[in-house]
Protein backbone atom coordinates (compact mmCIF):
# COMPACT_ATOMS: atom_id res chain seq x y z
CA UNK A 1 0.00 0.00 0.00
CA UNK A 2 1.51 3.44 -0.89
CA UNK A 3 1.79 5.74 1.63
CA UNK A 4 1.68 9.52 1.08
CA UNK A 5 3.84 8.37 -1.86
CA UNK A 6 1.84 8.21 -4.72
CA UNK A 7 -0.97 10.42 -5.75
CA UNK A 8 -2.01 12.17 -9.01
CA UNK A 9 -3.23 9.40 -10.96
CA UNK A 10 -6.86 9.75 -13.08
CA UNK A 11 -9.01 7.39 -14.80
CA UNK A 12 -10.50 8.69 -17.93
CA UNK A 13 -13.62 7.31 -19.91
CA UNK A 14 -15.52 8.65 -22.89
CA UNK A 15 -18.49 7.32 -25.42
CA UNK A 16 -19.91 8.12 -28.60
CA UNK A 17 -23.31 8.20 -29.97
CA UNK A 18 -25.68 6.86 -27.38
CA UNK A 19 -28.43 7.78 -25.86
CA UNK A 20 -27.72 7.24 -22.97
CA UNK A 21 -24.26 8.78 -22.93
CA UNK A 22 -23.94 10.44 -19.93
CA UNK A 23 -25.96 8.39 -17.52
CA UNK A 24 -23.01 5.51 -18.31
CA UNK A 25 -20.14 7.80 -18.30
CA UNK A 26 -21.58 7.92 -14.50
CA UNK A 27 -21.74 4.63 -14.10
CA UNK A 28 -18.35 4.13 -15.48
CA UNK A 29 -16.44 6.75 -13.33
CA UNK A 30 -17.82 4.46 -10.41
CA UNK A 31 -16.10 1.65 -11.63
CA UNK A 32 -12.24 4.07 -12.48
CA UNK A 33 -13.05 5.55 -9.01
CA UNK A 34 -10.08 4.30 -7.62
CA UNK A 35 -7.88 5.70 -9.88
CA UNK A 36 -9.29 9.38 -8.62
CA UNK A 37 -11.12 10.27 -5.80
CA UNK A 38 -10.40 13.91 -5.20
CA UNK A 39 -12.58 15.41 -8.05
CA UNK A 40 -14.78 14.03 -10.98
CA UNK A 41 -16.33 15.47 -13.94
CA UNK A 42 -18.35 14.96 -17.17
CA UNK A 43 -19.08 17.14 -20.57
CA UNK A 44 -21.39 15.71 -22.57
CA UNK A 45 -22.21 16.55 -26.01
CA UNK A 46 -25.65 16.55 -28.42
CA UNK A 47 -26.38 18.49 -31.57
CA UNK A 48 -27.85 21.52 -29.44
CA UNK A 49 -24.07 22.11 -27.56
CA UNK A 50 -22.40 20.93 -24.31
CA UNK A 51 -23.12 20.27 -21.14
CA UNK A 52 -20.31 20.18 -18.26
CA UNK A 53 -20.44 19.50 -14.67
CA UNK A 54 -17.59 18.82 -11.94
CA UNK A 55 -17.20 18.97 -8.55
CA UNK A 56 -14.66 18.05 -5.81
CA UNK A 57 -14.90 14.81 -3.87
CA UNK A 58 -16.55 11.33 -4.76
CA UNK A 59 -18.45 10.78 -7.93
CA UNK A 60 -21.35 9.75 -5.33
CA UNK A 61 -20.72 13.46 -3.73
CA UNK A 62 -20.41 15.21 -7.05
CA UNK A 63 -22.92 13.97 -9.09
CA UNK A 64 -27.06 14.17 -8.33
CA UNK A 65 -30.26 13.00 -9.88
CA UNK A 66 -30.94 16.37 -11.44
CA UNK A 67 -27.35 16.82 -12.65
CA UNK A 68 -27.58 13.80 -14.09
CA UNK A 69 -31.10 14.75 -16.12
CA UNK A 70 -29.08 18.25 -17.54
CA UNK A 71 -26.07 16.30 -18.38
CA UNK A 72 -28.20 13.64 -20.38
CA UNK A 73 -30.69 16.05 -21.70
CA UNK A 74 -30.42 15.37 -25.53
CA UNK A 75 -26.83 14.29 -25.18
CA UNK A 76 -25.07 11.52 -27.41
CA UNK A 77 -21.45 11.67 -26.42
CA UNK A 78 -19.64 12.36 -23.01
CA UNK A 79 -16.38 12.50 -21.68
CA UNK A 80 -16.03 12.02 -17.97
CA UNK A 81 -13.08 12.30 -15.66
CA UNK A 82 -11.66 11.34 -11.86
CA UNK A 83 -9.05 12.84 -10.37
CA UNK A 84 -6.23 12.46 -7.56
CA UNK A 85 -3.49 15.48 -7.00
CA UNK A 86 -3.37 19.23 -5.47
CA UNK A 87 -4.59 20.32 -1.73
CA UNK A 88 -6.43 23.92 -1.65
CA UNK A 89 -8.31 26.22 -3.03
CA UNK A 90 -7.30 26.24 -6.47
CA UNK A 91 -8.03 22.47 -7.03
CA UNK A 92 -11.74 22.75 -8.40
CA UNK A 93 -10.12 24.87 -11.42
CA UNK A 94 -8.14 21.93 -12.12
CA UNK A 95 -10.70 19.26 -12.02
CA UNK A 96 -11.37 17.81 -15.40
CA UNK A 97 -12.76 17.42 -18.58
CA UNK A 98 -11.26 20.45 -19.19
CA UNK A 99 -13.17 22.62 -21.39
CA UNK A 100 -12.21 25.19 -23.43
CA UNK A 101 -13.46 27.28 -26.36
CA UNK A 102 -11.47 28.26 -29.23
CA UNK A 103 -11.92 29.52 -33.09
CA UNK A 104 -13.43 26.27 -34.11
CA UNK A 105 -15.93 25.75 -31.19
CA UNK A 106 -15.96 23.87 -27.74
CA UNK A 107 -13.52 21.47 -27.02
CA UNK A 108 -13.13 19.45 -23.87
CA UNK A 109 -10.00 17.36 -22.53
CA UNK A 110 -9.98 14.60 -20.15
CA UNK A 111 -6.16 13.20 -19.29
CA UNK A 112 -4.68 10.60 -17.05
CA UNK A 113 -0.53 11.07 -17.27
CA UNK A 114 1.66 13.62 -17.33
CA UNK A 115 3.84 15.84 -19.56
CA UNK A 116 7.35 15.85 -18.47
CA UNK A 117 8.18 18.60 -20.71
CA UNK A 118 5.14 21.05 -20.13
CA UNK A 119 6.30 23.31 -18.29
CA UNK A 120 8.92 24.37 -20.79
CA UNK A 121 6.09 24.39 -23.38
CA UNK A 122 3.72 26.37 -21.50
CA UNK A 123 6.75 29.11 -20.95
CA UNK A 124 6.78 29.67 -24.57
CA UNK A 125 3.28 29.68 -25.09
CA UNK A 126 2.75 32.60 -22.14
CA UNK A 127 6.03 34.47 -23.22
CA UNK A 128 4.03 34.61 -26.66
CA UNK A 129 1.03 35.57 -25.01
CA UNK A 130 -0.75 32.91 -23.78
CA UNK A 131 -3.15 33.21 -20.63
CA UNK A 132 -3.38 30.32 -18.79
CA UNK A 133 -6.30 29.69 -15.94
CA UNK A 134 -5.24 26.00 -14.35
CA UNK A 135 -1.77 24.51 -13.56
CA UNK A 136 -2.56 21.24 -15.41
CA UNK A 137 -0.48 19.88 -18.28
CA UNK A 138 -4.00 19.58 -20.20
CA UNK A 139 -3.99 22.77 -20.72
CA UNK A 140 -1.24 23.32 -22.35
CA UNK A 141 -2.09 20.85 -25.23
CA UNK A 142 -5.71 22.96 -25.30
CA UNK A 143 -3.50 26.30 -25.96
CA UNK A 144 -1.19 24.38 -28.81
CA UNK A 145 -4.35 23.01 -30.68
CA UNK A 146 -6.06 26.21 -30.34
CA UNK A 147 -3.35 27.50 -32.28
CA UNK A 148 -4.02 25.03 -35.07
CA UNK A 149 -7.54 25.59 -35.59
CA UNK A 150 -7.35 25.77 -38.80
CA UNK A 151 -6.18 22.15 -39.33
CA UNK A 152 -9.63 19.63 -38.35
CA UNK A 153 -9.16 18.92 -34.40
CA UNK A 154 -7.48 15.36 -35.12
CA UNK A 155 -4.85 17.16 -37.07
CA UNK A 156 -4.21 19.92 -34.17
CA UNK A 157 -4.28 17.27 -31.72
CA UNK A 158 -1.86 15.17 -33.14
CA UNK A 159 0.78 18.36 -34.05
CA UNK A 160 0.07 19.54 -30.33
CA UNK A 161 0.79 16.52 -28.73
CA UNK A 162 4.09 16.09 -31.25
CA UNK A 163 5.40 18.85 -29.21
CA UNK A 164 4.74 17.34 -25.61
CA UNK A 165 6.82 14.18 -23.79
CA UNK A 166 5.42 11.79 -21.57
CA UNK A 167 2.89 9.40 -21.02
CA UNK A 168 -0.81 9.91 -21.06
CA UNK A 169 -4.05 9.05 -22.64
CA UNK A 170 -6.34 11.45 -23.73
CA UNK A 171 -9.67 11.93 -24.90
CA UNK A 172 -11.01 14.68 -26.51
CA UNK A 173 -14.88 15.82 -27.20
CA UNK A 174 -14.76 17.87 -30.55
CA UNK A 175 -17.52 19.32 -32.50
CA UNK A 176 -19.19 16.07 -32.98
CA UNK A 177 -15.97 13.71 -32.62
CA UNK A 178 -14.71 11.60 -29.78
CA UNK A 179 -11.11 11.65 -30.00
CA UNK A 180 -8.76 9.21 -28.26
CA UNK A 181 -5.44 9.22 -27.89
CA UNK A 182 -2.36 6.98 -26.35
CA UNK A 183 1.26 8.39 -25.60
CA UNK A 184 4.08 6.93 -28.31
CA UNK A 185 5.28 4.45 -25.34
CA UNK A 186 1.94 3.21 -24.07
CA UNK A 187 2.49 4.37 -20.37
CA UNK A 188 -0.28 5.01 -19.60
CA UNK A 189 -3.42 2.45 -20.29
CA UNK A 190 -6.63 2.98 -22.68
CA UNK A 191 -8.73 0.79 -23.68
CA UNK A 192 -11.77 0.33 -26.55
CA UNK A 193 -14.81 -0.61 -26.20
CA UNK A 194 -18.58 -1.52 -27.80
CA UNK A 195 -22.26 -1.52 -26.91
CA UNK A 196 -24.02 -1.61 -29.40
CA UNK A 197 -23.59 0.99 -32.11
CA UNK A 198 -21.57 3.21 -29.51
CA UNK A 199 -17.92 3.20 -28.87
CA UNK A 200 -16.36 3.47 -25.60
CA UNK A 201 -13.16 4.37 -24.60
CA UNK A 202 -11.70 4.25 -20.82
CA UNK A 203 -8.67 3.64 -18.86
CA UNK A 204 -9.84 0.39 -17.98
CA UNK A 205 -12.07 -2.68 -18.88
CA UNK A 206 -13.27 -2.85 -15.51
CA UNK A 207 -15.50 0.49 -16.93
CA UNK A 208 -16.81 -1.37 -20.01
CA UNK A 209 -18.47 -4.28 -17.53
CA UNK A 210 -20.15 -1.34 -15.65
CA UNK A 211 -21.23 -0.08 -18.69
CA UNK A 212 -22.72 -3.44 -20.13
CA UNK A 213 -20.16 -2.95 -22.63
CA UNK A 214 -17.35 -5.39 -24.41
CA UNK A 215 -13.85 -4.75 -24.64
CA UNK A 216 -12.60 -4.74 -27.99
CA UNK A 217 -8.62 -4.27 -27.91
CA UNK A 218 -6.61 -1.89 -25.93
CA UNK A 219 -5.66 1.47 -27.90
CA UNK A 220 -1.80 1.06 -29.40
CA UNK A 221 0.89 3.39 -27.93
CA UNK A 222 0.48 6.57 -30.77
CA UNK A 223 -2.47 5.68 -32.38
CA UNK A 224 -5.33 8.06 -32.52
CA UNK A 225 -8.97 6.78 -32.62
CA UNK A 226 -11.81 9.23 -33.63
CA UNK A 227 -15.55 7.88 -33.58
CA UNK A 228 -17.50 10.22 -35.59
CA UNK A 229 -20.96 10.07 -37.36
CA UNK A 230 -19.12 7.87 -40.12
CA UNK A 231 -17.78 4.80 -37.11
CA UNK A 232 -14.75 4.67 -35.98
CA UNK A 233 -11.57 5.43 -37.35
CA UNK A 234 -7.56 5.00 -36.53
CA UNK A 235 -4.60 6.63 -37.37
CA UNK A 236 -1.01 6.14 -36.25
CA UNK A 237 -0.93 10.00 -34.88
CA UNK A 238 2.64 9.80 -33.29
CA UNK A 239 5.09 7.71 -34.45
CA UNK A 240 5.58 4.56 -31.70
CA UNK A 241 8.11 4.63 -28.66
CA UNK A 242 9.70 1.70 -26.75
CA UNK A 243 7.32 0.23 -25.31
CA UNK A 244 6.82 1.50 -21.59
CA UNK A 245 3.53 0.42 -20.39
CA UNK A 246 3.26 0.92 -16.39
CA UNK A 247 3.87 -1.77 -14.57
CA UNK A 248 2.68 -0.44 -11.35
CA UNK A 249 -0.72 -0.54 -13.11
CA UNK A 250 -0.46 -3.97 -12.53
CA UNK A 251 0.92 -4.14 -8.96
CA UNK A 252 -1.47 -1.38 -7.35
CA UNK A 253 -3.33 1.00 -9.28
CA UNK A 254 -5.60 -1.05 -11.72
CA UNK A 255 -8.73 -3.00 -9.92
CA UNK A 256 -7.88 -6.51 -10.10
CA UNK A 257 -10.96 -7.60 -12.26
CA UNK A 258 -9.43 -5.51 -15.23
CA UNK A 259 -7.14 -7.04 -18.41
CA UNK A 260 -4.38 -5.34 -19.14
CA UNK A 261 -1.66 -5.91 -21.76
CA UNK A 262 -4.05 -9.36 -22.84
CA UNK A 263 -4.07 -10.05 -18.78
CA UNK A 264 -6.10 -9.76 -16.03
CA UNK A 265 -4.69 -7.84 -13.50
CA UNK A 266 -5.64 -10.10 -10.33
CA UNK A 267 -4.08 -12.96 -12.15
CA UNK A 268 -1.05 -11.27 -12.53
CA UNK A 269 -1.11 -9.88 -9.25
CA UNK A 270 -1.63 -14.05 -7.41
CA UNK A 271 1.31 -14.89 -9.78
CA UNK A 272 3.54 -11.95 -8.33
CA UNK A 273 2.81 -13.37 -5.25
CA UNK A 274 3.51 -16.76 -5.72
CA UNK A 275 6.70 -16.08 -6.92
CA UNK A 276 7.56 -14.33 -3.79
CA UNK A 277 6.59 -17.28 -1.53
CA UNK A 278 8.79 -19.47 -3.85
CA UNK A 279 11.65 -16.48 -3.57
CA UNK A 280 11.24 -15.84 0.27
CA UNK A 281 9.49 -18.73 1.72
CA UNK A 282 9.13 -18.40 5.85
CA UNK A 283 8.06 -21.14 8.33
CA UNK A 284 4.59 -18.80 9.28
CA UNK A 285 1.15 -19.45 11.22
CA UNK A 286 -1.21 -17.38 8.46
CA UNK A 287 -1.11 -15.21 5.38
CA UNK A 288 -2.63 -12.56 5.14
CA UNK A 289 -2.80 -9.18 2.46
CA UNK A 290 -2.92 -5.71 3.10
CA UNK A 291 -6.37 -4.90 1.27
CA UNK A 292 -7.48 -4.27 -1.09
CA UNK A 293 -4.40 -4.36 -3.23
CA UNK A 294 -2.37 -6.94 -2.12
CA UNK A 295 -5.09 -9.01 -1.50
CA UNK A 296 -4.34 -11.31 -5.34
CA UNK A 297 -0.64 -11.11 -4.17
CA UNK A 298 -1.51 -12.59 -0.81
CA UNK A 299 -3.61 -15.58 -1.65
CA UNK A 300 -0.86 -16.35 -4.40
CA UNK A 301 2.00 -16.54 -1.96
CA UNK A 302 -0.64 -18.88 0.58
CA UNK A 303 -1.69 -21.04 -2.11
CA UNK A 304 2.03 -21.30 -3.35
CA UNK A 305 3.94 -21.60 0.51
CA UNK A 306 0.50 -24.04 1.54
CA UNK A 307 0.00 -21.82 4.78
CA UNK A 308 -3.50 -20.54 5.08
CA UNK A 309 -4.60 -17.42 4.01
CA UNK A 310 -7.07 -15.52 6.57
CA UNK A 311 -8.42 -12.01 6.80
CA UNK A 312 -6.14 -10.35 9.04
CA UNK A 313 -7.14 -6.95 8.31
CA UNK A 314 -10.34 -5.30 7.94
CA UNK A 315 -10.79 -2.17 6.05
CA UNK A 316 -13.37 0.34 6.54
CA UNK A 317 -14.60 1.19 2.95
CA UNK A 318 -15.62 4.91 3.22
CA UNK A 319 -12.60 6.79 4.20
CA UNK A 320 -10.61 8.20 1.34
CA UNK A 321 -7.01 6.72 0.42
CA UNK A 322 -4.55 7.36 3.36
CA UNK A 323 -2.14 9.92 1.09
CA UNK A 324 -4.64 12.24 0.67
CA UNK A 325 -3.97 13.97 4.10
CA UNK A 326 -0.78 15.88 3.91
CA UNK A 327 0.28 15.72 7.27
CA UNK A 328 2.17 12.52 8.96
CA UNK A 329 0.02 12.46 11.56
CA UNK A 330 -2.81 12.56 9.85
CA UNK A 331 -2.12 9.94 7.89
CA UNK A 332 -1.36 7.73 10.63
CA UNK A 333 -4.53 8.31 12.50
CA UNK A 334 -5.88 7.79 8.63
CA UNK A 335 -4.69 4.49 8.57
CA UNK A 336 -5.85 3.37 11.97
CA UNK A 337 -9.17 4.46 10.94
CA UNK A 338 -8.91 2.59 7.43
CA UNK A 339 -7.68 -0.79 8.92
CA UNK A 340 -8.44 -3.17 12.07
CA UNK A 341 -6.54 -6.00 12.48
CA UNK A 342 -8.67 -9.09 13.33
CA UNK A 343 -7.61 -9.60 16.97
CA UNK A 344 -9.03 -13.22 17.31
CA UNK A 345 -7.06 -14.12 13.85
CA UNK A 346 -4.18 -12.56 14.34
CA UNK A 347 -3.57 -13.27 18.22
CA UNK A 348 -0.70 -15.95 19.00
CA UNK A 349 0.19 -16.06 15.04
CA UNK A 350 3.48 -15.97 13.34
CA UNK A 351 1.62 -13.66 10.21
CA UNK A 352 2.93 -13.44 6.41
CA UNK A 353 2.10 -10.07 5.78
CA UNK A 354 2.14 -9.46 2.02
CA UNK A 355 1.89 -5.88 0.50
CA UNK A 356 2.52 -4.57 -3.13
CA UNK A 357 4.54 -1.67 -2.41
CA UNK A 358 6.62 0.53 -0.06
CA UNK A 359 7.31 4.14 -1.01
CA UNK A 360 7.78 5.92 2.10
CA UNK A 361 7.44 3.08 4.88
CA UNK A 362 5.33 5.24 7.26
CA UNK A 363 2.15 2.65 6.31
CA UNK A 364 4.03 -0.19 6.56
CA UNK A 365 5.54 0.74 9.77
CA UNK A 366 1.82 1.31 10.56
CA UNK A 367 0.42 -1.93 9.87
CA UNK A 368 3.32 -3.75 11.51
CA UNK A 369 2.92 -2.16 14.67
CA UNK A 370 -1.18 -2.75 14.40
CA UNK A 371 -0.76 -6.48 13.94
CA UNK A 372 1.94 -6.91 16.65
CA UNK A 373 -0.27 -4.98 18.62
CA UNK A 374 -3.12 -7.70 18.04
CA UNK A 375 -0.58 -10.38 19.02
CA UNK A 376 1.21 -11.46 16.67
CA UNK A 377 3.92 -13.39 17.25
CA UNK A 378 5.84 -12.54 14.53
CA UNK A 379 5.35 -10.47 11.62
CA UNK A 380 7.26 -11.49 8.10
CA UNK A 381 7.03 -8.56 5.38
CA UNK A 382 6.85 -9.96 1.81
CA UNK A 383 6.65 -6.97 -1.01
CA UNK A 384 5.25 -8.21 -4.64
CA UNK A 385 7.60 -5.20 -6.18
CA UNK A 386 10.93 -4.73 -6.03
CA UNK A 387 11.89 -1.71 -3.79
CA UNK A 388 10.94 1.57 -4.99
CA UNK A 389 13.40 3.84 -5.47
CA UNK A 390 12.93 6.38 -8.32
CA UNK A 391 10.19 9.42 -8.65
CA UNK A 392 7.82 8.76 -11.65
CA UNK A 393 7.25 11.53 -13.96
CA UNK A 394 4.68 10.10 -15.93
CA UNK A 395 1.28 10.68 -14.12
CA UNK A 396 1.98 9.01 -10.12
CA UNK A 397 3.88 11.74 -8.59
CA UNK A 398 5.81 10.13 -5.84
CA UNK A 399 7.11 13.69 -4.66
CA UNK A 400 11.01 13.57 -4.15
CA UNK A 401 13.68 10.99 -4.29
CA UNK A 402 14.44 11.69 -0.19
CA UNK A 403 11.09 10.25 0.16
CA UNK A 404 11.64 7.50 -1.46
CA UNK A 405 12.89 5.35 1.64
CA UNK A 406 14.12 2.43 -0.40
CA UNK A 407 16.23 5.70 -1.59
CA UNK A 408 17.76 6.74 0.92
CA UNK A 409 18.33 3.54 3.39
CA UNK A 410 19.01 -0.15 2.86
CA UNK A 411 17.36 -3.62 3.07
CA UNK A 412 17.88 -3.96 6.47
CA UNK A 413 17.49 -0.34 7.38
CA UNK A 414 13.80 -0.33 6.33
CA UNK A 415 13.25 -3.72 7.84
CA UNK A 416 13.89 -2.25 11.01
CA UNK A 417 12.25 1.04 10.12
CA UNK A 418 9.30 -0.94 9.78
CA UNK A 419 9.75 -3.23 12.73
CA UNK A 420 9.13 -6.70 11.15
CA UNK A 421 10.54 -9.68 11.43
CA UNK A 422 12.21 -10.07 8.14
CA UNK A 423 11.40 -8.00 5.03
CA UNK A 424 11.58 -9.33 1.05
CA UNK A 425 11.33 -7.59 -2.01
CA UNK A 426 10.15 -9.44 -5.34
CA UNK A 427 13.71 -9.17 -7.87
CA UNK A 428 13.10 -6.84 -10.67
CA UNK A 429 13.78 -10.36 -12.71
CA UNK A 430 10.89 -11.87 -10.93
CA UNK A 431 8.52 -8.82 -11.46
CA UNK A 432 8.90 -8.96 -15.39
CA UNK A 433 8.84 -12.76 -15.61
CA UNK A 434 5.76 -12.83 -13.11
CA UNK A 435 4.15 -9.40 -15.57
CA UNK A 436 4.81 -12.00 -18.73
CA UNK A 437 5.16 -9.10 -20.91
CA UNK A 438 8.16 -7.79 -21.84
CA UNK A 439 8.17 -3.98 -22.65
CA UNK A 440 6.72 -2.28 -19.59
CA UNK A 441 8.09 0.87 -18.09
CA UNK A 442 9.77 -0.13 -14.86
CA UNK A 443 11.55 3.23 -14.24
CA UNK A 444 10.45 3.82 -10.20
CA UNK A 445 12.79 0.18 -9.73
CA UNK A 446 16.16 0.60 -12.17
CA UNK A 447 15.80 4.88 -12.79
CA UNK A 448 15.54 3.58 -16.89
CA UNK A 449 12.91 6.44 -17.82
CA UNK A 450 11.11 5.26 -21.30
CA UNK A 451 11.18 9.28 -22.14
CA UNK A 452 14.02 11.62 -20.88
CA UNK A 453 12.57 13.86 -18.01
CA UNK A 454 14.47 16.44 -16.95
CA UNK A 455 15.29 16.67 -13.64
CA UNK A 456 16.45 13.52 -12.41
CA UNK A 457 16.50 9.58 -13.68
CA UNK A 458 18.62 8.07 -16.01
CA UNK A 459 17.69 8.53 -19.29
CA UNK A 460 16.70 4.97 -21.69
S1 LIG B 1 7.99 5.07 -13.27
FE1 LIG B 1 6.85 3.40 -12.25
S2 LIG B 1 4.85 4.28 -11.73
FE2 LIG B 1 5.82 5.61 -13.27
S3 LIG B 1 5.09 4.90 -15.28
FE3 LIG B 1 7.02 3.86 -14.87
S4 LIG B 1 6.40 1.92 -13.85
FE4 LIG B 1 4.65 3.32 -13.75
Amino acid sequence: MPDGGLKDHCGVFGIAFHPEAAGITHHALYALQHRGQESAGIVASGEGGLEVHKGMGLVADVFDRSTLARLGQGTDLAVGHVRYSTYGASALANAQPLLVRYRSGPLALAHNGNLVNAAAVREELEGEGSIFQTSLDTEVVAHLVARLSDDGPEEALAASLARVRGGYALLALAGRKLIGVRDPNGIRPLALGRLGDAYLLASESCAFDAAGAEFVREVEPGEMVVVDRHGLRSTPALPPGRPAFCVFEFIYIARPDSDLQGMNVHAVRKELGRRLARNYPVEADIVTGVPDSSISAASGYAEEARIPYEMGLVKNRYIGRTFIQPHQEARDLGVTLKLNPLRKVIDGQRVVLVDDSIVRGTTSRHIVRLLREAGAREVHLRIASPPYRWPCYFGIDTSSRGELVAAVRDGEEVRRLVGADSLKHLSLEELVAGTGAGGCCLACFNGDYPVPVEGGGRLG
